[in-house]
């Protein structure tokens, strides 16, 4: 008599990057034991036929009780926030270990540690931004964080408290390739955006709706173009956040063109959103503030076919949720200006249910592509191992989705903690019901069980896409840098 499994999901339709077939799914602890027809008895069977069995969710790119460009603490700790990306059938995050200036690296992440430990009900890895390049943080702090498993860096091109200059943004690269990590940038133009900002306040311009004007286009395109060079320089791998033009796509799809190791994504908002979501009576276009600022619907379908060529790879949330009050989005009330008011929405619970409905239920790029931008290539983008697949041995992070059930998204629908949704009124189809993590049910018929503490830190290394392009094989001698690094590196 065979042992009978942990969990046994049963008769679903499982679906990964490249696979889509009719199977059981059977756990064994943590991991997936077995994937087949008519497998052997679960002491837990969690009934799926009619429904979609996926890999869990990896949003890549989210704020987590993070203190922020304006030096406030966004308004979800790690329970709300892993609970609210649970819900929306998200099992993996990485948020950000933030550094600001005068900090000391080492304590920040040491720090952040303990809040996840805390809080989290389902697995992470950090991002650690450096907003502090010192000597002691280049030579001690990031060398040592990296050993540790924490392979991914974070800098900002603009935001005052945050951003690096030129010099200290060549630094960091040098430090990443020195020992490998994958470093993520924030590109905008500071000196565009401050010189607007100025301009449209003087004019007497104060409402959200100028947010958007004052990150010009071009100081996203600019930016990605000066760090996609100041990368190939260094030779340095890149993943560019939050893409928002059609001219940034263009610029990462060149610099893919030229073999450079240059990643990048977007998000939801970019690709359902758009200007106009700002134009609102008083302060409430607020809801829709975030940087860069939402754009226009021909930006949306340059996105979406960025992500069609493989140039976009990855859709994180950006979730940075701020609430509607004095703590939050408005320091100074209804009197708060457009630079005043906090940038950042709510997003890491919608996320997959707004890429579902587009992807999946309307048919747009279809279900293994929706598999692969919000699991697959985040797993292997950040070098997620066992995570970001349904495959025998790999983690049991599952979301069961039910593929006709609708739901229409209101701020009482999420379980952050920012007390609104910016999509609040869509209608979706397309629902996750049942979500695992590592074989422990979080969400159960859409019930909350999951345990607070209970997700894992996941150490790990830079992997494949974090190797320069000229050691790893690929590049065919193309690289005339090598000399020069000789000099300087
Ligand atoms: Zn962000």
């Amino acid at each position: 008599m065979r042992q009978a499994y942990d969990i046994v999901i049963r008769g679903g339709r499982v679906a990964t990057a490249s696979d889509e077939f009719d199977a059981d799914v059977a756990i064994s602890g943590e991991r997936i034991a077995a994937i087949g027809s008519r497998l052997g008895p679960g002491k837990r069977e969690i009934e799926a036929s009619g429904k979609l069995v996926l890999p869990g969710g990896i949003d890549s790119h989210c704020h987590i009780e993070q203190l922020s460009a304006n030096g406030k603490l966004n308004a979800d700790s790690f329970a709300s926030a892993t609970i609210s990306a649970a819900f929306g059938g998200t099992t993996t995050v990485i948020p950000f270990a933030a550094q600001h200036r005068g900090m000391r690296l080492r304590e920040v992440v040491a720090d952040y540690h303990k809040l996840a430990e805390r809080g989290a009900v389902i697995d992470y890895a950090f991002h650690m931004i450096i907003a502090d390049p010192t000597r002691e943080t280049l030579e001690e702090d990031i060398p040592a964080l990296i050993e540790g498993g924490h392979s991914s860096l974070k800098l900002f091109m603009t935001y005052e408290r945050l951003k690096v200059e030129d010099e200290e943004l060549l630094d960091v690269l040098a430090t990443a390739r020195k020992s490998r990590a994958m470093v993520c940038v924030h590109a905008e133009n500071h000196g565009v955006i401050s010189w607007m900002v100025k301009r449209l306040l003087a004019h007497g311009h104060t409402a959200p709706r100028f947010h958007a004007a004052s990150h010009a286009r071009i100081a996203e395109s600019e930016a990605i173009n000066r760090l996609v060079e100041m990368a190939a320089l260094i030779d340095q791998p890149i993943m560019v956040f939050h893409v928002s033009t059609a001219e940034g796509a263009a610029v990462i799809r060149q610099a893919r063109g030229r073999g450079l190791k240059v990643f990048a994504e977007t998000c939801p908002q970019y690709l359902f959103l758009a200007e106009n979501d700002l134009d609102r009576p008083g302060v409430e276009g607020a809801k829709w503030m975030c940087s860069p600022p939402l754009r226009l619907a021909a930006d949306q379908e340059a996105l979406w076919r960025a992500i069609a060529l493989g140039d976009l790879q990855t859709v994180s949330s950006d979730h940075a949720p701020y609430r509607l009050d004095a703590g939050g989005k408005f320091p100074s009330g209804e009197a708060s200006t457009f630079k005043e008011i906090a940038n950042g929405m709510p997003g890491i619970e919608a996320r997959l249910p707004l890429l579902f409905d587009a992807m999946v239920s309307k048919r747009r790029l279809g279900l293994r592509k929706f598999v692969e931008v919000t699991a697959s290539a985040p797993a292997r983008i950040y070098n997620l191992a066992h995570k970001g697949s349904i495959a025998i041995g790999a983690d049991a992070d599952i979301a069961v989705w039910d593929p006709e059930r609708t739901v229409t998204l209101s701020d009482a629908v999420m379980h952050d903690q920012a007390g609104y949704s910016p999509y609040a009124g869509r209608k979706l189809t397309g629902w996750p019901v049942e979500v695992l993590s590592r074989g422990r049910v979080v969400i159960e018929r859409g019930e909350l069980k999951a345990v607070r503490g209970s997700g894992k830190f996941l150490a790990r290394s830079a992997g494949e896409a974090g190797v320069p392009a000229s050691l790893d094989g690929s590049r065919g001698g193309e690289d005339s840098g090598g000399r020069l690094r000789a000099l300087v590196l």
